[in-house]
């Protein structure tokens, strides 16, 4: 058994020729060229234009910082898109299964059900580590798509490297890691890794660490052969114009490092500060930013939590989260205010 691309395209992908757009043929709208060939209002506002649909600037600037090609990214409206077109290309509906490793990102198999796509799941042991033995044995003939959300959401801790290097190297379809959290991990990404496996997709966003969730915007790194394969079923103007320049100025202003080192240390503080509160029964080892907290009664805080005018989420019911409730990790004013109203209630 050998990875092939070819043979996990779906039929109609693989004979799929890209919409070609006007500015896909004429996109350099900083010439002195005169533009008839998009029906687009001639009157200059800064946005009467259509973006530019490879968005060529960001993905020079943002394939410099990742230490890719070009070609090697792809930008979604935010990497819900990337997903979505992950499923799109590469599992034939009523067919073709993907397989999750529950707990995870609820958006896995919302993507699958939507896409007709039966989901295989393999749960993670109860300290939240990969099963690779039994993802392996789950493994069938149709099972093209494999997610690994490392960090994982809801639990926060990185999924380790040994057993992901096990599933690329045994897995004839897609190794897709989401890592919507990678830069809150002290864990390298496995972008760098590409190289390496054909069959490897990772995922990024600028929703987390980039703070930029109001803007959409999602990052997909693979292999050239398998950016160009996406890049085709791509709708071309799926990432704004607002959006291109947003993302050009967060990476310009890079103000990155400074909020993660903040958030690193309000982490810290508000885990310590929960285990020291009665109803509070675990605080799990975070990777992310946001902690998982198992309380004494999931449904019963939450509603507290709520009077008291703070939202977190309620994760009680899903895979090995019994009793537990996922509180992201905010400023230090936001933090002592979530303290002092559990304290309030316990
Ligand atoms: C928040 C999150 C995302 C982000 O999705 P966007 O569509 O880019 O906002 C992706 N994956 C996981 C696991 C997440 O928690």
């Amino acid at each position: 058994m050998k990875f092939s691309l070819e043979a996990i395209t779906r039929n109609n992908v693989r004979e799929l020729k890209a919409y070609s757009s006007a500015r896909d043929e004429f996109q350099d709208l900083e010439t002195n060229n005169l533009f008839f060939d998009a029906n687009e209002n001639p009157f200059e506002n800064g946005l009467n234009r259509y973006p530019d649909p490879h968005q060529c600037k960001l993905k020079e600037v943002y394939a410099k910082r990742k230490n890719l090609a070009v070609e090697q990214i792809l930008f979604g409206n935010g990497s819900d898109e990337i997903l979505d077109l992950l499923f799109r290309a590469f599992c034939q509906p009523r067919e073709d299964a993907v397989l999750t490793m529950p707990p995870t990102y609820g958006m896995y198999t919302v993507l699958a059900h939507l896409n007709e796509i039966a989901i295989q799941e393999v749960s993670l042991t109860k300290d939240f580590s990969i099963n690779t033995n039994a993802v392996l044995e789950g493994i069938q003939e149709n099972t093209k798509l494999l997610f690994v959300c490392s960090p994982n959401n809801p639990s926060g801790n990185v999924l380790a490297e040994e057993s992901i290097t096990t599933l690329l190297n045994n897995f004839n379809g897609l190794v897709v890691i989401d890592e919507a959290y990678i830069d809150f991990s002290g864990s390298n990404s496995w972008v760098s890794q590409l190289d390496q496996y054909p069959n490897l997709v990772v995922t990024q966003t600028f929703s987390k660490a980039w703070g930029k969730a109001g803007i959409r915007l999602g990052a997909c790194f693979a292999s050239k052969e398998i950016i160009a394969i996406l890049k085709r079923i791509k709708p071309p103007y799926n990432v704004n114009a607002l959006t291109q320049n947003a993302a050009l100025r967060a990476l310009e202003e890079n103000k990155l490092e400074h909020q993660l080192e903040v958030l690193q240390k309000e982490k810290e503080r508000l885990s310590d500060a929960l285990n020291k509160i009665n109803i509070v029964k675990r605080v799990y080892p975070s990777d992310a930013n946001f902690l998982l907290v198992q309380v004494d009664d999931a449904v019963q805080r939450y509603k507290e939590l709520i009077q008291g005018g703070i939202v977190v989420r309620n994760r009680h019911g899903q895979m090995h989260c019994d009793q537990c409730l996922r509180i992201t990790v905010g400023t230090a004013k936001q933090n002592n205010q979530l303290i002092k109203i559990i304290k309030e209630i316990s």
